[in-house]
């Protein structure tokens, strides 16, 4: 038999985490062999141990440590390595007890245990963007010293790889993301001024966790997966441009020196880029849904409007700026989508507040991690400070 694959999960029990555990299922019922050896969340611990009897990983990371004393009490002389905390996190990352990570933890929280696999020489399927977005530059280094792979998860960044396979890169001439153009695409600015925390969470073609849904809402989460396929694909930010596509059946594409334009298809299931990574670059069977032309009819483009959705604009300007500006940008949105999820502030103060923040607070180039956190800190610092003051 050939040798199992290890997988361990950061985020487990969301979006990203349970479509992962779908795949494995699906995979393993066609034949291949792959086996869950660890399970990370941060709370979630009712669904984590419906996870564990079902998928007998070797342990679980639990980082609320007062929700894995809860989880403990669940266990029944279950041989389960049980782990708690930022530091549980860490030693297992350290471990190397998986073959591939998958890193689906949402926002900053993600970037320590990836860069941890990392330094462990293990493949991690990056289904974070905010890792890339905010250390983009530390991951890479990291990556080239441990000979490890980091492979995206997100579809936009799948389909780019997908374009890629048997291109040269000196054969490619620009990036084109597809983005959907979230909920509001048709709002004017001035309808946008009033929408609910309700009405920003309907996304037309995804289900997600609620942050990168918002993310989708404002075109953030574009101007984030910009920031994402520069670091992955070597590009610069003049060469990786954002199309409005609005039915999401095609992921991105390629356009090459010669004029010639490859694009990645496929019904939007994040389940296909997750397969994708875990099996790259070959493919196996799966029977997730078939695009069907007929009940489609028509694929549609337009220019984003980034007077309206200004945090694409904000998005290539920190990209531009490089050093910890994009940490600063990933940091302050963050902050002000929970904020808005929490009602707090209305949406277009989410694009106001991320732009004050990179007006206000100086970005470092080259940065050590350290100053990542720290610019991190201070973002979000600015953003929370600003609420008060009004
Ligand atoms: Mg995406």
């Amino acid at each position: 038999m050939r040798k199992k694959t290890g997988i361990a999960i950061l985020g487990s029990t969301g979006s990203i985490g349970k479509s992962s555990l779908d795949v494995i299922t699906s995979m393993n019922e066609h034949g291949e062999n792959y086996e869950v050896t660890f399970l990370v969340t941060n709370k979630n611990v009712d669904l984590l141990y419906q996870q564990v009897r079902k998928y007998n990983p070797l342990g679980v990371v639990i980082i609320d440590e007062s929700r894995a004393n809860q989880f403990r009490s669940y266990l029944n002389g279950e041989k389960l390595k049980v782990y708690s905390g930022e530091e549980g996190l860490m030693e297992v990352m350290a471990g190397g007890e998986f073959d591939v990570l998958i890193s689906g933890l949402v926002g900053f929280a993600g970037l320590r245990p990836t860069l941890k696999a990392l330094e462990a020489g293990k493949t991690v399927a990056l289904a974070n963007k905010e890792t890339m977005v905010v250390a983009g530059e530390i991951v890479n280094e990291t990556a080239r010293r441990h000979n490890a792979k980091v492979l995206p998860v997100d579809s936009e960044h799948s389909a780019i790889l997908q374009c890629f396979s048997g291109e040269g890169k000196e054969s490619v001439a620009k990036l084109i993301l597809t983005a959907s153009g979230g909920p509001f695409l048709n709002h004017t600015r001035k309808q946008l001024e009033n929408v609910t925390v309700e009405e920003a969470l309907n996304h037309p073609n995804w289900r997600m966790g609620n942050k990168i849904t918002i993310d989708s809402a404002t075109l953030m989460n574009k101007g984030l997966e910009v920031i994402e396929a520069h670091y992955l694909f070597d590009l610069p930010a003049d060469r990786i441009e954002i199309v409005v596509h609005p039915q999401s059946i095609i992921h991105s594409m390629v356009e090459f020196v010669d004029g010639s334009i490859k694009a990645q298809l496929g019904m939007p299931d994040m389940k296909i880029p997750i397969q994708y990574a875990l099996t790259y670059p070959q493919r196996v069977r799966s029977k997730y849904q078939r695009v069907d032309f007929g009940k489609i009819s028509q694929l549609t483009f337009m220019k984003p409007d980034t007077d309206k959705f200004t945090l694409v604009k904000s998005a290539y300007e920190a990209l531009r700026a490089g050093g910890t500006a994009t940490a600063i940008l990933n940091a302050a949105n963050e902050a002000a989508v929970d904020l808005f999820l929490r009602g707090k502030i209305r949406f277009l103060q989410i694009a106001e507040y991320v732009k004050g923040a990179l007006d206000s607070i100086e970005s470092k180039s080259a940065p050590a991690i350290e100053e990542i956190f720290e610019a991190d800190r201070a973002a979000r610092q600015f953003v929370y400070a600003e609420t008060e003051r009004v």
